[in-house]
């Protein structure tokens, strides 16, 4: 086993209580989190409806939150985790960003552009390239989705 697995399954699971956070806003449940050497520099989860923002994804409120705290627009060598495999607009701020890595949950078969539909990142038309990786507690990352719209459907 790699050295990294536990580490990476410690931030998703971070990840995983802001996508609750979400939920508890009746928020499609989606959680991130910037981590740069150790550490959480900036938590997003999921607010379009409670801010009234089409660009209020937890990829991006994360970001906002880690480039604030870090008093930088870029946040080279740092990683953002997320429940849900990213997509195109919150690629394209991982990339403004200058995120290092990438690791995602569960992936997203419609919207998902790192793996299921496109895979965006080998496109030769960023300047900036980002490592990536899926599956990380995906099985929880995706029961927390299917559960919501599952309560939702109820009557
Ligand atoms: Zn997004």
């Amino acid at each position: 086993m790699s050295k990294e697995l536990p580490d990476d399954e410690y931030w998703m699971q971070q990840a995983l209580l802001l996508a609750q956070k979400a939920e508890a806003q009746g928020e499609v449940p989606v959680g991130a989190v910037v981590v740069r050497q150790g550490r959480i520099i900036g938590e997003g989860w999921n607010q379009v409806i409670s801010l009234n923002d089409p660009s209020a994804h937890a990829e991006v409120l994360a970001l906002r939150a880690a480039a604030k705290n870090e008093n930088n627009y870029r946040l080279p060598g740092s990683e953002l985790f997320v429940t849900i495999e990213p997509c195109t607009m919150c690629f394209g701020t991982l990339v403004h960003a200058r995120i290092q890595r990438v690791v995602y949950g569960a992936k997203e078969p419609r919207a998902g552009m790192l793996d299921s539909n496109v895979q965006i990142s080998e496109l030769d038309i960023y300047n900036h390239k980002l490592q990536w990786q899926g599956g990380i507690l995906e099985q929880a990352c995706s029961d927390v989705i299917s559960q919501f719209f599952r309560k939702k459907r109820e009557p």
